[in-house]
């Protein structure tokens, strides 16, 4: 671990100006830290260096509360906090269902909603600092290219880099159509879930569209309970727990009385730099009733340019299954954990 300044603020505005006024400290950038999970591991591994963390835990961002017919989830709620909370489990159940899916019971309980927006890719060239990666130290080039490449992106990756990212909560938000909310000197600003990750384009270091200085101070959800009732998380991974996605399918369905879709939300994980969307595929769904062979058109416009790169050829093929298995498994209706920290 490098040596490094910790400073705590006790409201926004002051962990903005402290920010703000030290864009680098000691030649080195000045973060926000909250649950740290992923953080501290890249500062130890010499990834990221950091000159001064700013903690913004004691800053009254860790609510769930109604907001204008949704939820606003604080940016320091805890991820198992917020999947549990009973708000959440009844109005949004795919948005519990992915967060638990991701990490561990011990890591769910330390890292924050904002943090978990920000976390860097798992790509293994990401974390061996002695191998060229554009992420890491752009221009170097992507070792991911010609070498292991069986957990990187399908859809919407560049010469430049071939990561995913790793959320599984993620993924749900963008399904759920959810606003990210910042802040810094300059004001406040909302920014659409879809705008917020980046594809890699030729400048792979920046994961989102989020400046230094901005504080992630809340996510909001709108549509409470439209998806509720028809929604299903679907991860598939090498092991049954703390592993990530290779693929993974959010699926929010609306359906009416007389069984045809009225709306649909779908996004991939796994297969991308930023959640993966299509709405010209949702929209296949919507006025139809559900159908096996209409869920694989949806399967295929999803994955339309899909393209892998040797190791990662088979996520092709195993995307469009899972997709067509979640939309099948949310029409059954939503299966609800039962709250218990080991579901
Ligand atoms: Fe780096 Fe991206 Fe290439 Fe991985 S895929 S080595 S993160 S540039």
């Amino acid at each position: 671990m490098n040596p490094f300044t910790f400073t705590q603020a006790d409201n926004a505005k002051a962990a903005i100006d402290q920010v703000a006024g030290n864009a680098s400290f000691a030649g080195e950038a000045v973060r926000f830290i909250a649950g740290g999970t992923n953080l501290l591991d890249l500062m130890k591994e010499g990834v990221m260096l950091s000159g001064r963390l700013v903690d913004i835990n004691r800053l009254p961002l860790d609510k769930i509360e109604e907001h204008e017919g949704g939820l606003r989830l604080g940016a320091t709620a805890r991820n198992a906090d917020t999947a549990y909370h009973p708000l959440v489990r009844e109005r949004y159940p795919l948005l519990s269902a992915a967060i638990l899916a991701g990490a561990s019971p011990q890591l769910r309980n330390m890292a924050s909603n904002g943090g978990n927006l920000l976390q860097r890719t798992r790509c293994y060239y990401f974390y061996d600092v002695a191998t060229p990666c554009n992420k890491r130290e752009p221009n170097t080039g992507c070792a991911a290219l010609e070498g292991i490449n069986r957990q990187h992106a399908i859809l919407g990756a560049s010469p430049h880099c071939i990561a995913t990212h790793p959320s599984d909560m993620c993924v749900a938000l963008a399904a759920l159509e959810a606003t990210v909310h910042v802040e810094s000197q300059r004001g406040k600003r909302d920014i659409p879930f879809a705008e917020f990750h980046r594809l890699p384009g030729d400048a792979p270091q920046y994961d989102t569209v989020l400046e230094a200085d901005e504080l992630i101070t809340g996510i909001s959800l709108p549509d409470a309970g439209r998806y509720a009732a028809h929604s299903a998380y679907l991860k598939l991974r090498e092991r049954l727990s703390y592993a990530f996605a290779l693929v993974s399918v959010a699926v929010g369905l609306d359906i009416g009385a007389d069984g045809a879709i009225k709306s649909a939300r779908i996004a991939l994980g796994g297969v991308a730099h930023k959640p993966w969307r299509r709405p010209e595929a949702e929209a296949l769904l919507e006025g139809q009733r559900p159908d096996p062979a209409l869920f694989g058109q949806v399967a295929d416009k999803l994955l339309e340019g899909a393209r892998g790169h040797g190791h990662n050829d088979y996520k092709i093929r195993l995307a469009r299954n899972a997709i067509v298995r979640a939309l099948g498994t949310a029409v059954q209706g939503t299966v609800t954990n039962t709250g218990e920290p080991n579901d």
